[in-house]
């Protein structure tokens, strides 16, 4: 490179001078004249003050450019490279709330905040950084910050959302959740965690008017919206009879086991209230139909109740016409034994447990049968051996979240350890869906799923 460079100056001063003799050998002169004044020079010289002041003009205009130009592109490539670093400390910080690493993603989220003029973009960042680093404070105040922004208002309210949730402030969640609402009624997880909390803190009117927003636009589907909405009426219906409105809770009861029969609360809560009328018959009729799609052991005392009949032989009789409506059923069987039990028909009592028993019995059957052993034949050694295949039988139904698992002792709309309302059934452990197949859909929320 530089021997072709030194070449070529080289040939440049050679012709230079091979022009400077070629004129001098060839002298002339010029002459100009110019209101009075008169210059007199040789053609060489002037050739040379031509050549002289195109170069002086040629640099001119290249200081020019430069001091007007350079301090402009300069800044500009100033500018572009913290833009570029901004946005690699972007890129890393939300790699490293990707990856969980709160001191990485919390350091670079300042960086980015410092270099980048997108508050968007960094509020996100520094918000996530500071919810994983735990720090509650910085992160409420990023997610308070994206409120003012249009775009960004969604984002920060799902933010405050689950910092709410995660403080244990249920009141500040819910109104968080109802702006959010407000701004996206489409958006799914939206309605479920609105329709939620409003079942959580018992607003049970509020949540059957977001029920109802989500099946017009579709966001719940008609079959899980139907049992919602029953099981939001068995807790309106609670409520009127609270407040002393006894045929509002009737009415609303009646609505509820309209919409679904299958649901053994739905059907509690209309027998126990037709009870209280003083209708046994319509109450048992109740009561048969429920059974017959989902037996519990909670309607049978209010089935006998509904009967009015106190004879315990009598009472084998009533029981029966229930079991009748599904008589294989395994809860059939249990009621038809306990209740044979108490009418001392041991040899009844055994027939049923044996039958609902089969192979491996689950622990209510071992336990029936140890009290059969005992009553029947004070057989302490059978009664010992019922007691301890007790101890290793399967587990028995109960109720269980379909969201969650947890097991609870009695039914209730919202489950105590999730908070998703209506995921509550009664069956055995790893028995989903068996009974009712399409409500064990969960539907995913920040809370949980709602599912019914
Ligand atoms: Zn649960």
């Amino acid at each position: 490179m530089t021997v072709l460079r030194i070449l070529f100056w080289f040939a440049i001063a050679a012709a230079a001078m091979l022009g400077a003799v070629w004129l001098a050998e060839r002298p002339g002169s010029v002459t100009a004249e110019w209101h009075g004044w008169r210059l007199d020079t040789s053609v060489g010289v002037l050739l040379i003050a031509i050549v002289v002041l195109i170069l002086l003009a040629v640099a001119l205009w290249l200081l020019y450019r430069w001091t007007v130009g350079a301090p402009g592109a300069l800044l500009e490539g100033w500018g572009e490279g913290r833009r570029r670093r901004g946005y690699r400390a972007l890129t890393q910080g939300l790699a490293a709330v990707a990856a969980g690493d709160a001191g990485e993603a919390q350091k670079n989220a300042r960086q980015a905040e410092k270099l980048l003029s997108e508050p968007p973009l960094t509020m996100l960042l520094s918000a996530q950084a500071a919810q994983l680093a735990g720090d509650r404070d910085g992160a409420r105040r990023a997610f308070n910050a994206m409120l003012e922004d249009e775009q960004m208002a969604f984002l920060g309210l799902r933010g405050l959302i689950t910092q709410s949730l995660r403080d244990g402030d249920q009141a500040q969640a819910l109104s968080y959740a109802e702006r959010a609402f407000e701004l996206r009624p489409q958006t799914p997880w939206v309605v479920h965690s609105l329709f939620d909390m409003q079942a959580q803190v018992g607003q049970w009117k509020a949540a059957q008017e977001t029920l109802e927003q989500g099946l017009r636009r579709k966001v719940i589907t008609q079959d899980k919206g139907r049992t919602l909405k029953a099981l939001l009426l068995v807790e309106r219906s609670r409520a009127a009879e609270r407040d002393g409105n006894a045929i509002d809770a009737l009415t609303l009861a009646r609505e509820a086991s309209t919409l679904a029969p299958e649901r053994i609360a739905v059907t509690e809560r209309l027998a126990e209230l037709q009870i209280k009328a003083g209708d046994g018959r319509r109450a048992m009729r109740t009561l048969e139909r429920g059974w017959a799609l989902a037996p519990h052991p909670d309607l049978v005392p209010l089935y006998l109740k509904a009967s009015g009949e106190s004879d315990p032989l009598k009472r084998v009789g009533i029981v029966r016409r229930l079991a009748d409506h599904k008589p294989d059923d395994l809860e059939s069987h249990l009621a038809l034994a306990q209740v044979a039990l108490d009418a001392g028909l041991w040899g009844e009592a055994r027939r049923h447990l044996d039958a609902a028993g089969g192979t491996s019995p689950p622990v209510r059957v071992c336990r029936l049968m140890a009290e059969v052993e005992e009553r029947a034949h004070s057989d302490q050694a059978k009664v010992h051996e019922w007691l301890a295949r007790a101890a290793t039988a399967p587990a028995d139904r109960a109720w269980r979240c379909a969201a969650c698992g947890a097991h609870h002792e009695s039914w209730r709309s919202v489950c105590e350890s999730c908070g998703a309302f209506g995921t509550l059934h009664w069956r055995a452990p790893g028995t989903y869906g068996h009974i009712l197949p399409p409500e064990t859909q969960a539907a995913p929320a920040l809370q949980g799923p709602m599912s019914s």
